[in-house]
């Protein structure tokens, strides 16, 4: 039976050591008022919402302050990009972060090029992104590496290992695998075009599923002591959420695996507010 890597104790301690460190260098300082972000929502998308509530309550558990922009559904690009370079000059905002999706028609690649590179806390910024490809990156990805972190905090090794990404895209696959590369993995990405995905994640040592299709990954796939982490957040038919993973048959043969909830979810959001911290420190 798998050991349960748990990401909301992992985050809750991630959160608890960054308050104190707020705490510490304002009182050494080194910080003259806590950070700050700012999270744009544009239209009423009932997730995006509950993801805005969710990193408002996690900056105040860090001892940060912040505020959400709630902009109308029909927001022009050039309202938005306004705000946007306004936020970047504004000395008092560490942090801007565009909820998404954008409502149809707004261009959310304009719109994530506008952002400050230094204030991009999401890492969405393509000189965030080069850098992160370059090996220098100022900010990491907060999914892929709130996975890094929870398989450090387990102590599982990467190197040499035989590491399977199902997914690639911009936010999670590729990112993940870069990280994973960067820490010595031997990598593969598989993708809708892959054909016999089995035969890949059999071989996996590490599995990282993020496509967002209940029940993708079986036991059948998963090689006998593989870790398994998945990232994938869905509705299944019960309304419950769930991942990509049968999590009750693949635990049976996983060394460790994730829950959904309580696994990847909340070390994203662990790794946001860390890379808040960052950008305020900087
Ligand atoms: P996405 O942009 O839709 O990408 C999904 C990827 O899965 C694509 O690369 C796609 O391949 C691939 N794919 C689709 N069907 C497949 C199949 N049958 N076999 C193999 N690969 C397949 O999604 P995303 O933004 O990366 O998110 C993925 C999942 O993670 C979603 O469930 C999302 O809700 C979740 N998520 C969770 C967190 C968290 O904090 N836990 C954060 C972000 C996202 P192609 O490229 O060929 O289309």
């Amino acid at each position: 039976m798998a050991i349960i890597l748990d990401g909301a104790r992992v985050a809750k301690e991630i959160k608890q050591q960054i308050r104190k460190e707020v705490a510490d260098m304002h009182a050494a300082y080194y910080l003259a008022r806590p950070p700050h972000l700012v999270t744009i929502l544009v239209g009423n998308n009932p997730a995006s919402q509950i993801y805005v509530r969710n990193k408002a309550r996690d900056c105040e558990e860090c001892g940060f302050t912040n505020e959400t922009v709630e902009l109308p559904e029909d927001t022009t690009r050039g309202k938005l990009l306004n705000l946007i370079v306004s936020l970047n000059k504004n000395q008092g905002v560490d942090g801007i972060l565009c909820q998404l999706p954008l409502p149809e028609g707004l261009d959310e690649w304009a719109i994530l090029n506008a952002i400050d590179p230094g204030k991009d806390v999401d890492c969405f910024h393509p000189e965030n992104v080069g850098r992160l490809t370059a090996g220098r990156p100022a900010f990491k990805p907060c999914t892929p590496a709130g996975v890094m972190r929870l398989l450090a905090e387990y102590s599982i090794p990467i190197a040499g290992k035989n590491c399977v990404v199902i997914g690639r895209s911009n936010i999670v696959g590729k990112p993940m695998a870069q990280l994973l590369t960067a820490a010595d993995g031997t990598v593969t990405i598989c993708h809708s075009r892959t054909e016999n995905l089995a035969a890949f994640t059999r071989n996996a040592d590490i599995l990282v599923s993020a496509v967002g299709r209940p029940g993708l990954v079986t036991a059948d796939m998963v090689k006998d002591g593989a870790v398994v982490v998945d990232v994938a957040m869905n509705r299944g038919l019960d309304g419950k959420l769930c991942g990509d993973v049968d999590f009750d048959t693949v635990q049976e043969k996983a060394s460790y695996i994730t829950p959904v909830p309580g696994g990847v979810g909340p070390m994203t959001r662990a790794m946001l507010m860390e890379n808040l911290f960052k950008a305020a420190m900087r």
